[in-house]
């Protein structure tokens, strides 16, 4: 069964998906809801500030991608060890294999087809 061979992998992917979700939700409730509202009752009066604001909105907005991008990998990850294909190379159907699996238990590519792909960049 290959599913025993990476049967460690689940609990890991599980644990992190966790992890991701409960950083995800801090991250939600940090930023700031009223990003269109015009009632603002404390309207601020200092440009700094507002400065700083929409920087920290906008660092957010780019934490709560990532940790969208990086939860809907480990999703997709669970997903393909439900269905047997993990471990798999998404573009050659090769072996990714267990060390590198260990170190990104994300990768949908073997080390050859992502190297080759970084270099198509
Ligand atoms: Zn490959």
């Amino acid at each position: 069964m290959a599913s025993r061979k990476y049967a460690g992998f689940k609990r890991k992917l599980e644990e992190q998906k966790e992890r991701l979700r409960r950083d995800l939700e801090t991250a939600q409730e940090t930023a700031p809801s009223g990003v269109t509202s015009a009632d603002e009752p404390s309207y601020s009066n200092h440009l700094a500030d507002e400065a700083t604001a929409t920087y920290q909105q906008e660092a957010n907005l780019a934490l709560e991608r990532h940790l969208e991008r990086e939860l809907a990998g480990v999703d997709a990850a669970l997903q393909r060890l439900q269905n047997g294909t993990y471990g798999r190379c998404e573009n050659c159907g090769g072996e990714i294999g267990l060390e590198r699996l260990e170190a990104l238990p994300t990768a949908t590519l073997c080390i050859n087809c992502k190297s080759r792909q970084e270099n198509r960049k």
